[in-house]
């Protein structure tokens, strides 16, 4: 009887326990206008499997039916964002909605479901099938693995540990579901501008273990982190050393953007295996002082970046081996392949725009 009254409280929009908090009931148009917001994250509380079938489009999903739902919950979804939820019919995310207005989240939970969705013929996405990976090998034969996130986002898997840099939860359009990702082991913060710089990614990433990395400004905003400053290097672990470089503006009335000293560039050094994420710059030329470098990211998108032309003068300097154009845009980077054969730069173009 007491769980009739639950559900029936919570189909009427009102708190179970307490009655301080509840959440909003939205039929499907108007459910569609509140997600367009980037102050609301979506999510689905079906199961994994009812998920994968098929859900709308920039879901988080957490099943309300697993244990430790409202603990998952809380340690993944902002506090300071409206969470939309919704089910199939509308019945588990009623209940998932007074959950999580109990915790104290503003709710709005879809009336009908995914059901009502699909009868007023709005559109679906299907399960983002894994990102772009590119697998490669370390000197004593470990594998590591990049996943091609968003942007200047990028995950990289190594010997267990996770790694992730500039993590974005939403941009634009896309958003990226870091709930389904394992916490971070270590996360990287080049600089504080939106699209490296989102404590709802960081939120989602952060576990007991994880050890921020990131410049001056950005460990002020978020009031921790290990900061390091250009020309800095760390050694993380027995097989990990982090170098700080230079990334900032050459161009005349860009300088603003990114100041010279404000901002990190990376190489990160993983059991012989160099890596250098540019971050956002132009082709400065301390990028002559890199070396040896197994995998570069770099960045093309004006004005805020580099043209394609001094991307490729850029990897000119650094003579990657591997070389992914990142945070590219709209920028046309279909021609920069074949321009950089002759120096021997392998150029692999992932969804980082
Ligand atoms: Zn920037
Ligand atoms: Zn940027």
């Amino acid at each position: 009887m007491k769980k009739i009254i639950t559900n029936l409280l919570a189909l009427l929009g009102l708190a179970t326990a307490c009655g301080h908090q509840s959440y909003e009931n939205a039929e499907v148009n108007t459910f569609a206008e509140r997600i367009k917001s980037p102050d609301v994250v979506l999510l689905d509380v079906r199961t994994a499997e009812e998920f994968g079938e098929g859900h709308l489009t920039n879901a988080l999903n957490i099943d309300v039916k697993e244990e430790g739902f409202v603990e998952k919950a809380k340690s993944t979804l902002p506090t300071d964002k409206t969470i939309a939820v919704y089910c199939r019919g509308g019945k588990r995310s009623a209940n998932a909605a007074a959950m999580l207005a109990e915790e104290g989240f503003k709710v709005v939970n879809l009336v009908g479901g995914i059901t009502a969705w699909k009868n007023a013929e709005m559109p679906m996405a299907m399960a983002e099938d894994a990102y772009e990976v590119d697998t490669f090998t370390t000197q004593s034969g470990k594998t590591m693995k990049f996943h091609a996130l968003v942007h200047a986002s990028i995950r990289i898997e190594y010997d267990g540990k996770e790694i992730q840099i500039d993590p974005v939860a939403k941009l634009g359009e896309k958003t990226i579901n870091y709930a389904a990702m394992p916490k971070a082991d270590y996360i990287f913060i080049t600089h504080e501008h939106h699209d490296h710089f989102d404590t709802t990614a960081i939120k989602m990433l952060t576990g007991d273990n994880t050890q921020m990395i990131t410049n001056q400004r950005c460990a002020e905003m978020l009031g921790y982190g290990t900061v390091m400053v250009n020309g800095d290097t760390l050694q993380i672990a027995d097989d990990f050393t982090v170098e700080a470089v230079p990334a900032y503006n050459t161009t005349e009335g860009h300088l603003q953007f990114h100041p010279k000293g404000r901002d990190d560039g990376f190489i990160l050094t993983l059991d012989g295996l160099r890596i250098y994420i540019a971050g956002d710059t132009e082709d400065i030329p301390e990028m002559a002082e890199i070396k040896d470098i197994d995998v570069a990211f770099m960045p093309c998108n004006q004005p805020y970046t580099m043209t394609p032309e001094q991307l490729i003068n850029a990897a000119r300097m650094v003579k990657p081996k591997v070389l992914f154009p990142y945070h590219y845009g709209q920028t046309d980077v279909s021609g920069i392949p074949s321009q950089l054969e002759a120096d021997g730069v392998e150029v692999r173009i992932r969804h980082y725009e």
